[in-house]
């Protein structure tokens, strides 16, 4: 490599290890259709696409600088960094380009450092009581009981994330205890586990009059608090129950929203959180043909999450 480029490619390192220190995530990527692209020397050598070069800044020693020719700006990745360089985000993390090239992947990682179960149990409590006091969606207000925040284990290895309060749910402050919840706890235990070990939560913690679905003024309104949350539990996985909760934690560059089955059958990533996606349990009570399909997404997050799959039970 020769002096300038490393110069070069150093400053950017430090540049880049500076947006990650305050958050940035992710990046949106200069026009670069003007820029005169020197070419790799290998022969049949393929132009890097602008997510490889996003995924890998640093080049190998004794290669060209190439720079790609992009005829559209583009949301890039972040590269994660490491004391020496740039580390490329994992195959997995990666969506497949054929089925959902506007879905990023955010880069991996919690933003704070792991907590103890009572520093958990305390900073939700905390949160909980903000989260009661908010008056933020006049609408929702007007009309709550009270809010419902979550329930489940502090220290879950698996969150559930839901939509938003039903009529039971309002009543009772907990999230999923309708005959929704029954059959979301049916589907947690055909995974082999119990309600008990996992963590559950909606995208809205208010109910929307006659269960109507949240507005996306709505849903940002509440991004913080559901952020906070899974801030807090750190959950190795995420299961998004139906296309709000999926849209809310799967961020996308395109203008319209992919629907549920560009989302399913697919891992995504949110901060340290593999996320995969199915279909709402108040779907499926509606939806009998659509269970076999649920099945299959589970399926996808036990073989994530390394756990055996248990004989299909009639839920
Ligand atoms: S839905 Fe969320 S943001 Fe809106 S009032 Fe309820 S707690 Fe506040």
């Amino acid at each position: 490599m020769d002096e300038p480029v490393r110069v070069t490619t150093k400053i950017l390192m430090v540049e880049l290890a500076c947006l990650r220190r305050a958050g940035v995530r992710y990046v949106r990527a200069p026009q670069l259709g003007n820029v005169r692209a020197r070419r790799p020397a290998t022969a049949g050598a393929q132009r890097p696409s602008a997510r490889s070069m996003a995924a890998a800044p640093s080049h190998p020693q004794g290669s060209e600088l190439t720079l790609p020719k992009l005829d559209q700006p583009n949301d890039l990745v972040l590269p994660h960094l490491n004391g020496t360089g740039a580390t490329a985000p994992s195959r997995e993390r990666r969506p497949k380009e054929s089925k959902g090239a506007d879905m990023l992947q955010v880069a991996d990682g919690w933003d704070t450092p792991p907590l103890t179960t009572n520093e958990k149990l305390a900073k939700l409590a905390e949160l909980e009581q903000r989260v009661s006091q908010c008056t933020r969606c006049p609408e929702l207000v007007k009309n709550r009981t009270q809010t419902v925040f979550g329930v489940g284990n502090p220290d879950a290895e698996l969150c559930f994330v839901g939509e938003a309060p039903g009529a039971d749910e309002d009543r009772l402050g907990e999230p999923f205890v309708g005959r929704a919840g029954q059959l979301l706890t049916r589907m947690i235990e055909a995974m082999g586990m119990n309600r008990a070990d996992v963590y559950i939560c909606n995208v809205l913690k208010c109910r929307p009059p006659q269960n109507r679905t949240p507005t996306i003024t709505e849903v940002r309104n509440c991004a913080d608090y559901l952020d906070e949350q899974l801030e807090i539990i750190k959950p190795a996985f995420i299961c998004c129950l139906g296309s709000v909760a999926a849209q809310r934690l799967i961020p996308t560059t395109g203008a319209k929203s992919p629907s549920l089955s560009r989302l399913r059958g697919r891992v995504f990533r949110y901060k340290g959180a593999k996320v995969i996606v199915t279909y709402h349990p108040a779907y499926l009570l509606r939806t009998e043909s659509a269970k076999k399909d649920a099945w299959q997404d589970l399926k996808l997050l036990l073989r994530e999450m390394g756990r055996p799959i248990p004989s299909r039970r009639k839920t």
